[in-house]
């Protein structure tokens, strides 16, 4: 049997998504810039695209660029607004210390390149920012503040509609990595008055290689891709059509299957749940919070009085046939503790013992019955 439980690391392309990419490869292989029917046909699929996701994130379709990936959308709007205060007084940005590398390396980046001064927020336990410790941090230099939506790893969802209202008190950018969060929470991205925000394609059952970043219509980003003016100037290079074809399935695929899927991770998470407090009580915790957490994720901790080898943990899961995450691998191909955890609090035995369980589309019950037996296999209770 093999069960795959890591769907907030990348999902199964829908076939659906699949289906929908390759006549955009052997027929409609036109490039959108060209003026023939081929170019055409090409250019209407690519904005037709721009509506259907702007339609589903509520926003306006000339807000909506394509990437290649989230990584690519949180550097380019956190570069593309930095880069205009370069060598002026407005020099400090906020973060938090539990942010995705690609936002954590890019203002590391802009503070060792360019001197920009970073303040990075402390989560609470569950990997929360609240809105004091953002409030605090302000500083006359800000200029911008980047706070995800919602943690890869724990799920917990940060208060971002009141973290955005902030920076507009202050007079500041504001940009938060919504990867994690679309299709899995309410997201309404002008309710949330952001400047800009990340979108990655593998999250939500497209494929690797294609993203979004949002770019409210009244914010000017620097951009950092030159080429031949596509993207309205803002991304040069030929647009990837094949993959803007599947995006167009993924979010017209969240229109239609959208609820079902939301309503389906959350029973089975509460499933799991449960399962996991019958057999095996007190000697589970949960270190996601219970509530303004994604219905997808849950990341439990085995207690450190059981016997097991947590540094085998993950390895000992995937020889059951069972993909689950936990850590991160290191150059040597071991497994070290997870940055994030350890930030929060947790020591690297406890770190080392914790498991992101992470539900998807195609995730049935018994799949759940099956790890739960299966760590018996693991852990001696
Ligand atoms: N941000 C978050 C919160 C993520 O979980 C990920 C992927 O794991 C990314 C950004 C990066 O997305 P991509 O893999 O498309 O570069």
């Amino acid at each position: 049997m093999k069960i795959y439980l890591d769907n907030a690391a990348t999902t199964k392309t829908d076939l659906e998504v699949a289906a929908a990419i390759l006549p955009y490869m052997t027929e409609h292989f036109g490039n959108p810039s060209s003026v023939h029917q081929f170019g055409k046909k090409a250019k209407v699929l690519l904005e037709e695209t721009r509506e259907t996701v702007a339609g589903y994130l509520l926003c306006k379709p000339k807000e909506i660029f394509f990437t290649s990936c989230g990584t690519e959308s949180n550097n380019t709007a956190i570069k593309g607004i930095a880069c205009k205060f370069i060598d002026t007084k407005k020099n400090h940005i906020i973060t938090s210390l539990v942010e995705h590398p690609s936002v954590l390396e890019t203002v590391d980046y802009l503070k060792n390149q360019f001197g920009f001064k970073v303040t990075h927020v402390n989560p609470d336990k569950y990997g929360r920012i609240s809105l004091e410790s953002v409030e605090e941090a302000v500083r006359p230099e800000t200029f911008l503040i980047s706070i995800m939506h919602s943690h890869n790893e724990l799920g917990t969802i940060n208060d971002i509609k009141n973290i955005s209202a902030i920076a507009e008190q202050h007079g500041l950018y504001f940009h938060s990595d919504t990867v994690q969060s679309i299709g899995k929470t309410e997201i309404n991205l002008k309710g949330l008055n952001v400047n800009a925000a990340s979108v990655s394609a593998h999250k939500i059952y497209g494929p690797k290689g294609i993203g979004i970043l949002y770019k409210n219509e009244n914010t000017v980003l620097e951009k950092f891709i030159h080429g031949g003016g596509q993207e309205r100037d803002m991304r040069g290079g030929t647009e990837n059509i094949p993959y803007i074809a599947g995006l167009k399935k993924v979010f017209e695929l969240l229109i239609d299957k959208g609820e079902d899927d939301k309503k389906k991770y959350s029973e089975l998470k509460k499933y799991f749940i449960s399962e996991m407090k019958n057999l095996y009580g007190d000697k589970i915790h949960f270190n996601s919070p219970v509530e303004n957490c994604l219905a997808n994720i849950v990341n439990i901790r085995f207690d450190n009085s059981l016997k097991f080898d947590e540094e085998m943990l993950i390895i000992k899961f995937d020889l059951l046939g069972i993909a689950v995450s936990g850590g991160s691998a290191c150059h040597s191909g071991a497994l070290k503790p997870s940055s994030a955890l350890l930030k929060i609090g947790y020591s690297e035995k406890e770190a080392m013992s914790s498991v992101r369980i992470s539900f998807g589309r195609f995730n049935e019950k018994k799949e759940i019955d099956y790890f739960c037996e299966k760590v018996k296999e693991i852990i001696t209770f």
